[in-house]
């Protein structure tokens, strides 16, 4: 299975495949997340950290571009890349280092990145239907494949 659409009724729902999506990480990984302002990337984000272990806040790391939740069973990396100016600052801020280990990269705004960032295993394309939002989930790795396939189980169990 490489892609999926799921229906994002409410906040609720974006938090919960945020959640899914975490439990079923036992590696790391790397997820883009697409998508306009508003649209739930960060939303997403929280329902993942959370799920991860994380209490407290999440917010889009907009100026600092990267927040570590480095507590974790499995280290976290939430990225932001509206603001980055330019793919080579990615570079200056030792990019490697985070997508190197264990860790799990969520990324927000990554076509900001492009040419810097590695591959994605698992890429989400959160998009407005009315008040509603809907998430495309395209696989780009065996892993991302499995990911899909365990959101995907979670549904038709929920
Ligand atoms: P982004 O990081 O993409 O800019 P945020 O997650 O910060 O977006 O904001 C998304 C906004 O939309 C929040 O106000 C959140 O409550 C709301 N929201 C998230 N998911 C949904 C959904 N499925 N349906 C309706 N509203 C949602
Ligand atoms: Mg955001």
């Amino acid at each position: 299975m490489n892609t999926c659409v799921i229906a994002l009724p409410d906040e609720a729902a974006t938090l919960a495949l945020g959640a899914h999506l975490a439990r079923a990480c036992d590696s790391a990984a790397v997820i883009y997340l697409y998508g306009d302002l508003g649209a739930g990337k960060t939303t997403f984000s929280r329902g993942f950290l959370q799920a991860s272990g994380h209490q407290g806040n999440v917010k889009s790391p907009t100026y600092t571009l990267v927040e570590p939740y480095q507590q974790l069973a499995r280290p976290v990396y939430h990225f932001d890349l509206y603001r980055l100016a330019d793919p080579e600052e990615l570079e200056f801020m030792g990019i490697r280092d985070y997508f190197a280990g264990d860790a799990i990269c969520l990324v927000e705004w990554p076509q900001q990145g492009a040419g810097v960032l590695p591959e994605p295993d698992l890429s989400l394309t959160l998009s407005y239907v009315n008040q509603a939002r809907e998430a495309e989930l395209v696989a780009h790795s065996p892993l991302g494949e499995r990911l899909i396939l365990q959101v995907l189980n979670h549904k038709d169990s929920a």
